[in-house]
């Protein structure tokens, strides 16, 4: 089977008061070179000690971050070049680049399309409102997110993607969630991921937030919010394909409804994880030590066949696929017992539909997926 290829690229220029991941400022064009040599050290290493130094032939690659438009095109072209010793990216489904707004110039977008594989854009925009945008530490306007879109067009990339935040609001701001909706049906993009805002340890929101500065949506608004989410995806010709991520015309995102099919995947990067089938691998969230040696950090567990199963279970149960039988026929008896037995329950209870090839949650229960998921555990 060919797995994705992650590229994790940990570089942004502020830190967003909500964000948790691995992302450091301070990037310097000797730090990009090292980090890029990093990157190709561990792919030899990866590649020999994971397929004998057979060439790879990602079905997918995927650039995030931390905000991976901050680094020049020649930065990709030269290391996709390299990487290109141990992947042949001649057979991709899809090749995905994260950017935020303030980076993505027409010239650097046409750069990007006509030197690189890369032919989808995951544009990070959160909000069309600047007020939100400042409250967030974005380092972008509405008006620079809506032509970062019109730039994509026009230099090639039909294929995007946008993210928006919900939950930002209490209760005297909330139509402004409906109005962000509007303002994403006028772009027309194939696809979306809308994410709950959620309070991530040892962020500038945690603290703003404990001195009162803030107020966010509590669940009972969160909900309101996700429902009409839903509502406006149907209405405005979007699959509902997972909790968080809703697609036009089969536009779905290869690479990550991979991750929820459990399929394998190699991560390359500080703090990139990668999956081999019943083995996890990681590298550490710690840039220095990364430059100084890509794979001394790395560590690893072997998951037991229950760890798969509830990993399975939980991802599979936010898709409109659910979880599927053929799937299902790796794990033991006893597992598929316990799962038929857990699924007639949530049946009876409404939290659970059978689907012609195994079980979905309901759409309308579609929020409390997490919730649903657990007592299968
Ligand atoms: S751009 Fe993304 S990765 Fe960077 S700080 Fe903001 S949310 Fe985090």
């Amino acid at each position: 089977m060919n797995p994705g290829l992650y590229i994790h690229i940990p570089f942004c220029r502020r830190k967003c008061a909500y964000c948790g991941f691995f992302s450091r400022a301070g990037l310097t064009p000797e730090v990009q070179a090292s980090y890029g040599k990093a990157l190709l050290r561990e792919a030899a290493f990866v590649s020999r000690s994971e397929y004998g130094g057979t060439v790879v032939k990602p079905e997918t690659l995927y650039i995030g971050g931390g905000t991976p438009s901050l680094l020049p095109v020649d930065f990709y072209s030269g290391l996709l070049e390299g990487l290109s010793e141990f992947f042949d990216f001649s057979e991709l489904r899809e090749a995905t680049f994260e950017a935020n707004p303030e980076g993505l110039s027409e010239d650097y977008l046409h750069a990007l399309y006509h030197r690189t594989p890369i032919r989808r854009l995951s544009i990070g925009i959160q909000s069309f409102f600047d007020e939100d945008l400042k409250r967030l530490n974005r380092g972008h306007t509405g008006r620079e997110a809506v032509q970062a879109v019109e730039n994509a067009r026009k230099s090639g990339f039909g294929n995007l993607s946008v993210d928006l935040i919900f939950g930002l609001y209490n209760e005297a701001e909330k139509s402004r969630w409906k109005e962000n909706l509007s303002r994403l049906a006028a772009l027309s993009v194939p696809h979306f991921s809308a994410y709950a805002l959620t309070v991530e340890p040892g962020t500038l929101l945690e603290k703003q937030l404990e001195k009162g500065m803030v107020k966010i949506a509590d669940e009972v608004l969160l909900e309101k919010e996700y429902l009409y989410l839903q509502q406006f995806a149907h209405e405005a010709g979007y699959e509902a394909y997972e909790i968080s991520n809703f697609a036009r015309a089969d536009k779905y995102a290869v690479h990550n409804t991979n991750y929820w099919r459990a399929r394998p995947y190699v991560g390359l990067g500080a703090s990139a994880h990668s999956f081999f089938g019943s083995r996890r691998v990681w590298n550490a969230a710690d840039l220095t030590a990364y430059m100084a040696d890509p794979v001394g950090s790395k560590q690893g567990e072997t998951l037991t066949e229950k760890d798969l199963y509830h990993e399975y279970v939980m991802t599979a149960l936010r898709t409109v696929w659910g979880v599927e039988k053929e799937i299902l026929r790796r794990f033991s008896p006893a597992l598929q017992a316990d799962f038929a037995r857990q699924a007639e329950r949530q049946c009876g209870l409404g939290n659970l539909e059978p689907t012609p090839k195994g079980y979905r949650v309901p759409e309308a229960r579609r929020f409390l997926t997490d919730g649903i998921a657990v007592e299968f555990f």
